[in-house]
């Protein structure tokens, strides 16, 4: 049920995921495809598991009943991904979200461990947290006195069978679940060399992928309708596994490579207290660059004002408006120049966007950079492997460019 307690390269499903708390710190949300999952439980231990196990019950328990197992089911995830969260954190790894969707728990994770041991602590986390809510659940179920319900004793029996696939499913050896995490941080520890181990790992899990994948086509061939379900976990496996192995190998091509490296300068900046309207005409048409960076009072970065925005406001309150007002101001949007690309392919505001605002030690801004940029660079890095064979050297800088394809509003030319 819960294949994750992964990171952001697991980005599940098109459809953003709704927010509904922050607990420590950790916004929580829910895909509308979670909501489809409370919905199937429900239906399915209204209509069967609960009125096998309970005679005499209506339709209406039925169904309540179905709906309280799939909250507590939603409870025992989140608190499986808590596990995995805080351990992350404990060792330097930020933590963006955690999202329930389709198939269980993610925790967006910003960055990975910097050694293995850190990973198999984090690893083992969320399934450790799943087994000793498994053994409370035992231990009511055997303590439970002869005359208790049988609707307590229908609860309780859901729960810890529910918690006992979790647990025994997530520590599957099929990266990205946390055995194939497990795993990877064993081999790395003892290769010495996490790209291997990430590559190897990522492997087996697609091996494990394929194989759930033909088990469910078996079952469902054999009439089980739950085969569809193994076969649908399958292809995640499948697909999740060499979008790891990718974003590792994406990772190993940008890392020791700095913002500075890649932006496109020098940075053309606008107040913040400028009218959309002035924006346009001082900005934006003799410039014709797609993005600027939008500075306060004091030179100093607060974000960026996308041209997508400005075209939008055009022709509409576009004196009454200013920059300051409708510029992206997520702080993550501003990297310091020395920062590593690396880091910043898993900062979900600069994917969103689609550019970075590059400062000095003042909060100045010296540079914009984008996804374009960062892109040039893998293809440079990829280039560079073709020519020398395992060449593992970072790509060379960019030759600087006072016409960056960029950032700039009309088409590059002969493309
Ligand atoms: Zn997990």
């Amino acid at each position: 049920m819960e294949p994750a307690g992964s990171d952001r390269s697991l980005e599940p499903m098109p459809g953003r995921s709704i927010r509904i708390a922050r607990i420590a710190g950790i916004p929580v949300g829910v895909s509308p495809w979670w909501l489809v999952i409370v919905a199937l439980i429900t239906w399915s231990l209204g209509t069967s598991y609960f009125p096998e196990e309970i005679a005499g019950l209506t339709p209406a328990v039925g169904y309540l009943l179905g709906l309280t197992s799939a909250l507590l089911l939603f409870a025992s995830i989140l608190a499986h991904e808590f596990g995995h969260a805080i351990v992350a954190r404990r060792h330097g790894i930020e933590i963006e979200e955690i999202d329930l969707w389709l198939l269980g728990g993610v925790s967006k994770m910003r960055g990975e461990a910097q050694e293995p041991g850190s990973e198999l602590r984090y690893a083992l986390a969320g399934p450790l947290v799943t087994a000793a809510i498994a053994a409370c659940f035992a231990v009511v179920a055997v303590l439970l006195p002869a005359g208790t319900p049988r609707v307590i004793v229908a609860l309780v029996d859901y729960q810890l069978a529910v918690n006992v696939l979790i647990f025994a499913f997530n520590l599957i050896p099929a990266f990205p679940l946390d055995g194939g995490r497990v795993l990877r941080s064993v081999l790395w520890e003892r290769w010495g060399d996490h790209d291997r181990a990430t590559t190897a790992a990522a492997r087996i899990g697609r091996g494990f992928g394929y194989l759930l994948i033909g088990l469910g086509v078996l079952e469902f061939a054999a009439g089980g309708a739950a085969g569809l379900w193994l076969s649908v976990i399958g292809v995640f496996v499948v697909v999740a596994a060499g979008a790891q192995a990718m974003s590792s190998k994406i990772e190993a091509a940008l890392s020791g490579i700095t913002a500075a490296q890649l932006m496109s300068a020098p940075a053309v900046s606008i107040d913040s207290s400028m009218s959309i309207g002035e924006a346009v005409a001082q900005y934006f048409l003799p410039y014709r660059y797609t993005a600027f960076p939008v500075v306060d009072g004091q030179g100093r970065a607060i974000g960026l004002l996308p041209l997508a925005t400005a075209e939008r406001l055009a022709g509409r309150h576009e004196t009454s408006i200013t920059v300051g007002a409708v510029a992206e101001t997520d702080p993550t949007l501003l990297i310091h120049e020395s920062d590593d690309v690396a880091a910043l392919l898993g900062v979900s505001a600069f994917v969103r966007v689609g550019r970075a605002v590059v400062v000095d030690g003042q909060r100045v801004p010296v540079g914009l950079l984008s996804i374009t940029d960062v892109q040039r660079a893998l293809r440079a890095s990829a280039l560079a492997g073709d020519r020398d064979g395992a060449d593992q050297s970072p790509p060379a800088r960019p030759p600087a460019s006072p016409r960056s394809e960029v950032r700039h509003l009309a088409p590059p030319r002969g493309r």
